[in-house]
């Protein structure tokens, strides 16, 4: 498929909510340039779960925090777009970008303590949400708050919703956190770790809970993870994550028979037996290095125990991994598989030079 017939394919999915495209994220330190996110591009649609994992450090958090608007200095957007609904958010106003959080995007993070108030009940927290994004007050409001417990399976709903955060349990705050941001009505649900501080058997009970808030709510979630357990319960689509790219792009299904990136097959490998989760992944050798120059080479080269001397040299950019697939893609001069490494190697590099970017202050 030619470039402009696949953009235009792209182009038609009415259901894509949210389409980032070689996003670029910089921290300009003292010190360097640390190049968070360095070209990231992932869709996601409605009714679809789209996971983001990737070791710690390679740019999972930056990614979501991107999209919400919530970068903190000295950290800020240097190129790509992020689409919401057709809408380009890079470049938006503070005010214009905070119209989207909450009522069109949320966010639930890793720790529930951090986004729930102490002071104020869980209940008031909820109303507040259904006040400011769907204009419920009095009666409707608490109407709808007990729902929302229901929904996220919070039993006796009535009498919890006057209890404040620190009575609940930490799979229960969780279930808290997942209403807050229901109450605002989002289209596209972004989970940052949400269930890492859990144990296993309540990590299940929210991944299961996620799953049917999505059907139910026809909502996209993205959900960001280190663990490949986790993504393989959840996803529909996974995206791999390595210092700051994206380095393989799979249905789920496709991507644990069929791991194709050498990082990839790492992680799958390391996945923890089921009462270890949460475990930090550690059978590959080495860490995720800092991203603090282009990438010119391929990041994962110094760990790979399949690196050849061009990946010291050549830049690789995702490419469908055969010629058979167009919706499984790889950055690795090893792909695309069906032609010989040299012309494989020379794909990488001409794609390179088309779309190779500065990043400056
Ligand atoms: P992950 O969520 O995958 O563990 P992050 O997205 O949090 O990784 O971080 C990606 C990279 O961005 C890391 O190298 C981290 O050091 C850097 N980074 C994140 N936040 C900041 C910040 N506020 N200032 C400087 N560097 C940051
Ligand atoms: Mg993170």
């Amino acid at each position: 498929m030619s470039q402009q017939a696949y953009d235009a394919g792209r182009d038609a999915d009415e259901d894509v909510l949210l389409r980032v495209d070689d996003l670029q994220t910089a921290f300009f330190t003292d010190k360097e340039t640390i190049r968070a996110v360095d070209g990231v591009t992932f869709d996601i649609r409605r009714g679809e779960s789209v996971g983001v994992v990737g070791e710690s450090g390679s740019g999972k958090s930056v990614t979501a925090r991107s999209i919400m608007g919530l970068v903190e200095s000295p950290g800020r957007i240097v190129g790509g777009s992020i689409e919401y609904k057709g809408e380009d958010l890079v470049g938006k106003s503070d005010d214009e970008w905070r119209q989207y959080r909450g009522g069109e995007i949320a966010m639930v993070f890793q720790d529930p303590l951090s986004s729930l108030n102490p002071v104020y009940t869980v209940g008031n927290q909820i109303k507040e949400s259904l006040r400011l994004h769907q204009g419920l007050r009095g009666r409707d409001a608490t109407r709808a708050a007990v729902e929302l417990l229901e929904d996220v399976g919070i039993p006796d709903a009535k009498r919890r919703l006057k209890e404040y955060p620190h009575q609940f349990s930490g799979g229960m705050r969780q279930r808290a956190v997942i209403a807050v941001a229901l109450a605002c009505d989002p289209d596209l649900l972004i989970c940052d770790e949400p269930t890492t501080a859990l144990d296993v058997t309540i990590q299940a009970q929210i991944l299961e809970l996620l799953e049917e808030l999505k059907v139910e709510h026809d909502i996209g979630i993205m959900f960001i993870t280190h663990d490949m357990g986790v993504i393989a319960e959840i996803t529909d689509r996974v995206n791999v994550m390595y210092a700051g790219e994206m380095i393989e792009s799979a249905p789920v299904e496709e991507l644990f028979e069929n791991p194709k990136h050498p990082y990839t097959r790492g992680l799958l490998e390391s996945i923890p037996s089921r009462n270890e989760r949460g475990a930090e992944l550690s059978t590959i050798e080495g860490d995720v290095p800092t991203p603090n120059e282009p990438a010119t080479y391929c990041r994962f080269a110094p760990r790979c125990p399949k690196a050849f001397d061009d990946c010291e040299q050549v830049h690789p950019v995702q490419v469908d991994v055969d010629e058979s697939t167009d919706d499984h893609q790889a950055a690795c001069l090893l792909y695309p598989e069906d032609v010989s490494q040299n012309e494989a190697v020379e794909l990488h590099r001409s794609r390179e030079d088309r779309t190779g970017s500065e990043v400056s202050e």
